[in-house]
């Protein structure tokens, strides 16, 4: 039994810098506080504000699948 598997990376969604995911990495996805603070502040300053057409077409999809629960799996 020996353990192996290899380390999870991800890429730092700010940076794009792989860092490994782990109990370890307290700002996982991040590879570091400081991403996560830069992160953070773009959202709360609206740069990652949501499209309106992403959203209408969300609807459109959610609309159908509550209307036919049933058909896509029968
Ligand atoms: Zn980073």
């Amino acid at each position: 039994m020996s353990k192996s598997n290899p380390l999870t990376l991800v890429s730092c969604p700010t940076c794009q810098k792989k860092t490994p995911w782990s109990n370890e990495n307290i700002d996982r996805p991040f590879c570091s506080s400081q991403c996560k603070l830069i992160d953070l502040g773009e959202w709360a300053s609206e740069s990652y504000a949501i499209p309106q057409q992403t959203s209408e077409e969300d609807e459109v999809f959610s609309e159908e699948l509550v209307v036919n629960p049933n058909k896509s799996f029968l």
